[in-house]
């Protein structure tokens, strides 16, 4: 774990221009929204991009028709609230309690590994994950990871 302090847009920043492309090509919509102020935390910034990516791949598999995948950080008390929210099918009810599961996938050539290591990486920073699921409407992942003291 390489843990350093940085300014949280910063690394959507590059997580977002690397997805973008490929939302492009799958003809759905990558939007963000961002704060009007600056966030630091400390955390391994590789491993929260992967938390990032995994959270975003998902999003854009989960989208049939054209649809949209929106990102969003905000501040809230002493964490980074972080959300990644789709316009996709829902999590099937029954399925709920396993997605975090190591190996869970409906996907024909999933791994289901990505959001085992999206809690692990998570939990390990002191923050916490959880799911909104309505199916027919759209998934809603939100992220709380404790924000830097030191003068931020
Ligand atoms: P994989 O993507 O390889 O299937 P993940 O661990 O990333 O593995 O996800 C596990 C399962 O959780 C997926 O197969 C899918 O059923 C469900 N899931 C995850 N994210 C979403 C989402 N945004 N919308 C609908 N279902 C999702
Ligand atoms: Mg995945």
């Amino acid at each position: 774990v390489q843990v350093t302090r940085f300014q949280l847009e910063q690394l959507m920043g590059d997580v977002l221009s690397l997805l973008e492309p490929k939302s492009l090509l799958m003809g759905h919509e990558l939007k963000q929204v961002a704060p009007p102020y600056k966030m630091e935390i400390e955390a391994d910034g590789e491993q929260l991009k992967q938390v990032m990516i995994n959270l975003i791949q998902n999003g854009l598999e989960a989208l049939t028709s054209k649809g949209v995948v929106e990102v969003s950080w905000a501040r809230e008390n002493d964490y980074a609230h972080i959300s990644v929210k789709d316009t996709g099918d829902g999590i099937h009810p029954e399925h709920m309690t396993r997605i975090f599961d190591p190996f869970f996938t409906t996907k024909g050539d999933g791994t289901g590994m990505g959001l085992s290591i999206c809690h692990r990486i998570i939990t390990e920073h002191g923050g916490e994950i959880f799911v909104n699921s309505q199916p027919g409407l759209g998934t809603t992942f939100n992220i709380y990871l404790p924000l830097s003291q030191a003068g931020s």
